[in-house]
């Protein structure tokens, strides 16, 4: 493992490294999922804060994750990412402190967030026997007229050109949003398998594509 690589060893070259893993497509606000935002710049603003055209939020690529408003420097939180997930036999917090230079305070912290966060990676599915799952799909932002000029395209105008979030909902208890490219039963059908137990009752909301039969999910497309 290479742990000279610059998201290491800086603090803006982890935040862009982040950028660039989160956000293959572009930013998008991380409260409301509209791809229509703005860096801020200028000295009023550390690096990095962005703020979104619809909901006028501000956010950063860690808004939402473990490192958000951590004291301790991304590249710090990127390295001891990297040596949890990379080490076989496990990294203590003692380890941490003496490898990245921090007390052992924070050490433990950070070792807890990460293992937190990396057990979440890998999450039980919604639902359950008599459970109720509700889809629901949302089209937002990306309002044509808000885009630059150069960027608007007359096709988009209406509903084309949105963003559009998938969200389950367990009834009372958890949710969980994705971003998809399109409603068809090809993109909808992974994220149902890997998300929904296949003991739930699936209700949609407007689109109806998509049922339980059996003991099975049936999209259509
Ligand atoms: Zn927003």
């Amino acid at each position: 493992m290479n742990l000279t690589d610059p998201r290491f060893q800086d603090q803006e070259k982890a935040r862009e490294w982040l950028e660039m893993q989160r956000w293959p497509d572009g930013p998008y606000c991380s409260h409301c999922g509209s791809f229509s935002v703005t860096a801020l710049q200028g000295k009023a603003h550390r690096p990095g804060v962005w703020q979104c055209n619809d909901c006028r939020q501000q956010f950063t690529v860690t808004t939402g994750s473990v490192m958000e408003r951590s004291k301790i420097p991304l590249n710090k939180w990127l390295l001891a990412m990297h040596l949890m997930a990379s080490s076989k036999k496990g990294i203590s917090a003692h380890q941490l402190h003496r490898m990245l230079g921090i007390t052992y305070q924070s050490a433990w912290f950070l070792s807890h967030r990460i293992r937190e966060a990396m057990a979440d990676k890998n999450p039980t599915p919604m639902g359950g026997e008599g459970k109720i799952i509700e889809a629901d799909t949302t089209y937002i932002g990306g309002k044509e007229k808000n885009k630059r000029l150069g960027k608007r395209k007359a096709s988009n105008i209406g509903g084309m050109g949105k963003q559009i979030v998938h969200t389950l909902v367990e009834r009372g208890g958890r949710s969980r949003s994705h971003h998809i490219a399109n409603v068809t039963g090809k993109t909808l059908r992974p994220l149902l398998v890997t998300n929904v137990s296949r003991n739930s009752t699936l209700m949609t909301d407007t689109h109806g594509g998509y049922h339980r039969v059996g003991n099975a999910l049936v999209v259509f497309e």
